[in-house]
């Protein structure tokens, strides 16, 4: 097991005051924080070995190609694909999402077809699906969450009907911090003749994920969230799916000839790569999945699993507090959503911030899920390899601030 303390050194940001107060980030969720490996990694490429990739026979661009393919590679044995051919280097996870529906989706959904996805989805995985189901004549169709903040599988396997073309599920929730049972979807799934894609975002960074042992179809998940640059996402596919679908962008690279009036594809994965890609924050990503896989991601999982457990602790403490998602640490991964005293979010955000304190506040792109649970916001503290018990104490001595700013709500003393 790692000690977060000692990480911290490698984080040269979390050295930085926020208000004149230690800066504690518990905003993981949306993006963590960059260790020196992965910023020195980028700017060691740009001084030493700058090149585009794949064309050149300089030496520049040798290394340039050894390193971004290197990454490939890493990404390939992180997730335990089948080979680098199924890793397709994107933006983020929404546009490894958008890429699905885009080629496999237009490609293979008619009218009548159905697509399930469930009521925890952030808007990348949703709103892809209802443009192809607008386009298509498809139907978009939901798996509802039980009190709990759990998904029921009975719901999930009744759903799952002879026109779903594709199961869409988050494998941990960004509000919940649920984590979703997306082998035993995928067992459902294909018992249907159904595919499934599993939205990876936030359960890549947390906990070790194993595309063959999950039995997925696809998986999209992004370098910002695990440690490396903003700018790079994984698209993993099974390589006979990865085959069969047509490019999504055409231009160079993706091409294997060229004619007057039509063009054939390049292989696997720069079919799917059209142009000059995104080189140095992909070699960086390399850099942050090493980290991450010296650290080991069942050391990782079982971290925030006691941060959690620790929180879930602390926080229920707190007068006039609601905590969302299920109660039991083993069920979720480091976020903790909470609306707390009548608040609105966005204040208890915003005091929180004066406190050095981090965290986000809002619908965190789960408008429908906001619905569900009767909520237009929430707060939420999520966490990562450094964030320590020191910083949950942090958190709940700030929230004591937002009670003394605050006082009293609707004439009720908080
Ligand atoms: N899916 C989930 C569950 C997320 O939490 C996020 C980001 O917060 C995304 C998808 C989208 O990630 P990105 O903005 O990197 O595309």
């Amino acid at each position: 097991m790692f000690d977060p303390r000692a990480l911290r050194a490698d984080f040269p940001i979390l050295e930085r005051r926020v208000h004149d107060k230690r800066l504690v980030y518990l905003d993981n969720a949306a993006t963590s924080q960059k260790p020196r490996q992965v910023i020195q990694a980028l700017a060691r490429y740009y001084e030493c070995s700058n090149a585009n990739v794949h064309r050149g026979l300089h030496t520049l661009a040798e290394e340039a190609t050894e390193q971004y393919e290197g990454a490939r590679r890493k990404a390939a044995r992180f997730i335990n694909a089948s080979g680098p051919d199924e890793i397709l280097f994107t933006r983020n996870t929404t546009e490894a999402i958008n890429l699905v529906a885009l080629t496999w989706g237009r490609a293979n959904v008619r009218a009548g077809d159905e697509i399930l996805i469930t009521e925890m989805e952030h808007h990348s995985n949703l709103v892809p699906w209802q443009l192809l189901c607008q386009a298509t004549g498809a139907r978009l169709r939901y798996a509802r969450i039980c009190p709990d903040g759990t998904l029921d599988l009975d719901q999930v396997a009744a759903l799952i009907g002879e026109r779903t073309r594709l199961v869409a599920m988050t494998h941990m929730s960004n509000v919940l911090g649920t984590i979703n049972p997306v082998g035993g979807v995928a067992r459902l799934a294909h018992a249907r003749g159904a595919l499934l894609l599993v939205d990876g975002a936030q359960s890549v960074p947390h906990l070790p994920v194993d595309v063959r042992a999950l039995d997925c179809d696809f998986l999209a998940f992004s370098s910002h969230k695990m440690l490396g640059p903003t700018g790079v996402g994984v698209l993993y596919g099974r390589r006979e799916l990865l085959q069969a679908m047509p490019p999504l962008f055409g231009g160079g690279e993706m091409i294997s000839r060229v004619e007057e009036q039509f063009s054939t594809w390049n292989e696997l994965p720069w079919k799917f790569e059209a142009g000059t890609p995104n080189i140095a924050d992909a070699i960086a990503f390399g850099a942050a999945l090493d980290y991450l896989s010296a650290l080991g991601m069942e050391a990782v999982r079982e971290h925030e699993r006691q941060l959690v457990a620790y929180a879930l602790e602390a926080l229920g403490q707190v007068p006039a507090i609601t905590i969302y998602g299920p109660p039991d640490p083993a069920q979720r991964g480091g976020v903790v959503a909470f609306n707390f005293g009548g608040i609105h979010p966005h204040d208890v955000a915003t005091v929180l911030d004066y406190e050095g304190v981090a965290v986000r506040a809002g619908h965190h792109c789960c408008q429908v899920l906001m619905r569900t649970l009767d909520i237009p916001a929430a707060a939420r503290a999520s966490f990562y390899v450094y964030n320590t018990e020191e910083d949950v104490d942090a958190l709940v001595e700030a929230l004591n601030s937002v009670r003394e700013v605050f006082g009293s709500v609707a004439g009720r003393p908080l």
